[in-house]
């Protein structure tokens, strides 16, 4: 049998410790995985060149991939022949919404999967969005992101 790769996709924003967890088990569940960096949508606080280079040297033991992407995840999907795609669920909230991008993107892609991986409750309230704020008022970090993220951080408040 072939292996069998499953994408993990966001914005990563930067990437945080509750995205390497997720990312942690499905490398575990998987034989392949490829995270994938979205380079369309809102422009984000970093570029996605730098958002994957900070996942890149976040990874420690992980094998997996890491890449971006324009456009259709669906597109993706079919083009890299990936069997699923991993999310994580940290509240009912993502719920919510998984649910209707899943519906979206099943309808676009007959055989799309999406599969749900539960936060750890330790990391269910983080967010790229609240490690965003936590920078801008230079709190601390380290408890939210990994290392080389806590760095970036450092370096531009130095700079
Ligand atoms: P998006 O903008 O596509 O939601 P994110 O980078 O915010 O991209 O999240 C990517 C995926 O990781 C989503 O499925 C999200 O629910 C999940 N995720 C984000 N933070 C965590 C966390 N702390 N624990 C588990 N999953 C998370």
């Amino acid at each position: 049998m072939t292996d069998r790769l499953v994408l993990y996709p966001g914005s990563f924003d930067p990437v945080t410790l509750g995205h390497l967890d997720i990312l942690a088990r499905a490398c575990r569940l998987f034989d392949r995985v490829c995270v994938l960096v979205a380079a369309s949508g809102k422009p984000g606080m970093w570029p996605v060149a730098r958002r994957v280079e900070l996942i890149e040297r976040s990874l420690g033991d992980l094998r997996c991939e890491v890449d971006s992407f324009e456009g259709l995840l669906v597109d993706e999907v079919r083009r890299r022949g990936a069997v699923a795609v991993v999310r994580g669920l940290r509240s009912a909230g993502d719920y919510e919404h998984e649910w209707s991008l899943h519906g979206v993107n099943r309808r676009m892609l007959d055989g799309f999967e999406t599969l749900w991986l539960p936060a750890r409750p330790e990391f269910a309230a983080v967010s790229s969005t609240l490690v965003r704020d936590v920078a801008r008022h230079r709190g601390p970090l380290a408890d939210l992101v990994p290392p080389p993220v806590v760095a970036a951080f450092e370096a531009e408040w130095s700079a």
